[in-house]
């Protein structure tokens, strides 16, 4: 497969794409992104690297982080795990408090707020050095050392997280939440201000495609049976309240961010990321998506 040639071609027929949505707000210092930034980086499973446009500039990973943070804890926990937090679509947005009300406390899944905070609870009570661990595992998994996390992101974040406290304070009244509230939070928040680039993206997520298999260092990272979970929350619960509409239009597993990041995954094939920093009303780059669908369209490749 020339991934290169369809990669051109795409990017060629979205020369006049007008994506009419807006860079993310509500955290003030992800306003300052140029919104015309576009990237892709793809990476097969055998380690050829097909790339465009800002593919190498860093920027806000936000929510694709916690995929990193799921699989950290996954190692560490088992199926234990899913006492705490499910694994069902929530079809509510990402930080609503309504459903964890009902559900007494119990996140529908790791990739809304409510649940990456039970896994950064689960990490702090696992790690003694929580932010440095992951830091080190999303470093060792992509071969970058320069993958750091954002301290401006983070405070900025730290300033208007009302709902993420909101949610954290409601998940401990339920007992769902062991650490201290504060300590918790700001794990969240360092996690969520990660920088990489498509590339360092694409590489990270590449043993997600192997069955838990880093290529990079011929590592396993997990066991199949985990990998094969992974992708699966990522297929039902990685795009918000859009997770239909992705796999309906793109069919493969992914995770987006308010970052303008999204990673995807064809298993046995191999990882992708795109970045435009313009996103829809649900949260997701809106070009993103759409190179997403032209690439398995016109590869006629997805995982159905
Ligand atoms: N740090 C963001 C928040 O908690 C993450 C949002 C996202 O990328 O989904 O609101």
């Amino acid at each position: 497969m020339d991934y290169q040639k369809i990669l051109n071609r795409i990017e060629n027929e979205l020369r006049e794409f007008k994506d009419a949505g807006n860079v993310a707000s509500y955290i003030p210092e992800l306003c300052t992104v140029e919104p015309s930034k576009f990237g892709v980086h793809l990476i097969t499973i055998d380690n050829r690297s097909y790339y465009l446009g800002d593919s190498d500039e860093k920027f806000s990973i936000q929510s694709i982080s916690k995929v990193l943070s799921l699989t950290l804890a996954f190692m560490l926990e088992d199926d234990s795990l899913w006492e705490r937090v499910g694994v069902e679509p929530s079809g509510t947005s990402f930080n609503s408090l309504v459903q964890l009300e009902y559900e007494q406390g119990i996140p529908r899944n790791p990739f809304i707020n409510a649940g990456a905070l039970v896994i950064c609870d689960i990490l702090i009570s696992r790690l003694q050095n929580p932010k440095q661990k992951l830091l080190e595992f999303a470093r060792k998994l992509s071969g970058s050392s320069s993958i750091d996390y954002c301290i401006r992101v983070s405070e900025s974040e730290r300033q208007v997280g009302y709902k993420n406290a909101a949610l954290i304070n409601l998940m401990k009244s339920y007992g769902n939440i062991k650490n201290n509230i504060e300590t918790v939070l700001d794990f969240y928040f360092t996690l969520c201000s990660i920088e990489m680039t498509c590339q360092e993206l694409a590489q990270t997520f590449l043993f997600l495609a192997l069955n838990g298999v880093n290529p990079l260092i011929n590592e396993r990272i997990i066991s199949v049976s985990k990998s094969k979970r992974i992708n699966a929350i990522m297929q039902l619960c990685g795009f918000y309240d859009e997770a239909g509409e992705f796999s309906f239009k793109v069919g493969l597993p992914g995770k987006s961010g308010i970052g303008g990041g999204i990673v995807a995954i064809q298993p046995g094939k191999y990882s992708v990321a795109v970045w435009s920093p313009k996103l829809n009303e649900k949260g997701n780059s809106i070009k993103g998506m759409k190179v997403l669908e032209l690439l398995t369209t016109k590869t006629q490749s997805s995982i159905f």
